[in-house]
């Protein structure tokens, strides 16, 4: 197979992890025997600096084509965050219908969690997060401003094809799992309108998967558990802003912003699906060749999974733990492995 996937390495240190994805990808493909067209993007926060926009207006017609994207990080100290995020990532995770947000969580070989004594068998689950509607609505408004009549309303959006999409994309992710687990987090009991719908949803949903093991927990009680019993979660799907928060504490307890990897994918591969590291552009240490390209590394595996190369992410991530394993780990870490020398350990491991 050939695969075609646009490169959108943007802005700080995805102009550093992405390269080194390139470098892992080639070698992959060299001895996994399949094709890559690689075509860079240069849209970023440097390009809207330049340009006033974060991509040309026809940017997402030019990534149309491409089977997956690989995103590096967007982001700038004197670029607005709601920039990047409305002129970049949301258009293309809903043009592109990417409805799911897929984290996994995984304590990696060789790397500690903060939670004491947790080990790699306790930590091991995925979060499946609604990326195109429910809380994050620009339904809403202000009236009486300034005075102190204000009232502010934000509108959620619920719909049952976007509810039972990603449920139903959760129930599938969780039946090839040895543990047929699926968790649902909700606030039903004190949200009256969407999250009683989201559970009715839920069940309606799992009916059709009796042999999958499900519960629900409140978002409150929830974030506690992740902490506390991280070993009872196989898969766990929430709303947009429930999914938002667990999948930044999801990878909090497994070691940090530096190894999380995600997808955002559009299921029926209608439209390209989009895959990146969690973290940012990190300008603090932006230019340094010392970021820790693990998350990006991960990421490729899981758009390798995606596109049907699954043994050759296998092969990606057996290598990554086998030099984590070592203890050569970047400065995020503890370690003093650079971008590049990581890298290069990663890819004597891959042969
Ligand atoms: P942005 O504005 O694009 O979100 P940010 O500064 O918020 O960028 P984050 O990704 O949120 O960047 O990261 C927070 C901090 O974590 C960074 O400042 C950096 O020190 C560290 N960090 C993030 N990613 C990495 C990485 N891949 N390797 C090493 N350190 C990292
Ligand atoms: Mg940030």
């Amino acid at each position: 197979m050939d695969y075609q996937i646009a490169l959108i390495p943007g802005d700080g240190i995805g102009r550093e992890v992405i390269p080194a994805g390139v470098k892992v990808l080639e070698v992959l493909a060299k001895e996994f025997q399949f094709g890559l067209q690689l075509t860079e993007f240069p849209f970023s926060c440097a390009y809207y600096r330049q340009h006033g926009e974060m991509m040309p207006a026809d940017g997402l017609e030019q990534l149309r084509p491409f089977q997956a994207i690989l995103l590096g990080a967007v982001g700038a100290p004197n670029v607005a965050d709601h920039v990047s995020l409305w002129g970049l990532l949301l258009p293309i995770r809903r043009q592109f219908e990417q409805y799911v947000n897929l984290r996994p969580v995984r304590l990696l070989n060789g790397i500690s969690s903060p939670l004491a004594g947790r080990t790699a068998a306790d930590i091991d689950f995925l979060v499946v997060r609604e990326n195109t509607e429910g809380e994050y609505s620009d339904i809403g408004g202000r009236l009486f401003t300034g005075t102190d009549r204000e009232v502010v309303v934000q509108e959620s959006v619920f719909t049952r094809k976007g509810v039972d999409r990603v449920i139903r994309f959760a129930c599938e992710t969780a039946m090839n799992r040895p543990a047929r687990h699926l968790t649902s987090a909700t606030k039903s009991n004190g949200i009256r309108f969407t999250m009683p719908y989201w559970d009715e949803r839920f069940r309606a949903v799992t009916a059709d998967y009796p042999d999958l093991r499900c519960d629900q927990f409140h978002i409150d009680i929830l974030t506690a558990h992740f902490v506390q019993h991280p070993d009872w979660f196989d898969v766990v799907v929430g709303s947009n802003l429930f999914g938002d928060i667990l999948s930044d504490l999801g990878p909090a307890v497994a070691g940090g912003i530096g190894v999380a990897p995600s997808a955002n994918l559009n299921v029926e591969r209608e439209f390209p699906s989009m895959f990146e590291p969690v973290h940012g552009s990190a300008p603090d240490i932006a230019g340094q060749g010392v970021a820790n390209p693990i998350a990006t590394f991960w990421s490729i595996q899981m758009m390798l999974d995606f596109l049907g190369e699954a043994p050759a992410g296998a092969a990606l991530m057996a290598a990554v733990e086998k030099v984590t394993g070592d203890g050569f780990l970047t400065r995020d870490l503890g370690g003093s492995e650079t971008t590049d020398s990581f890298t290069e350990r990663v890819i004597g491991s891959l042969s």
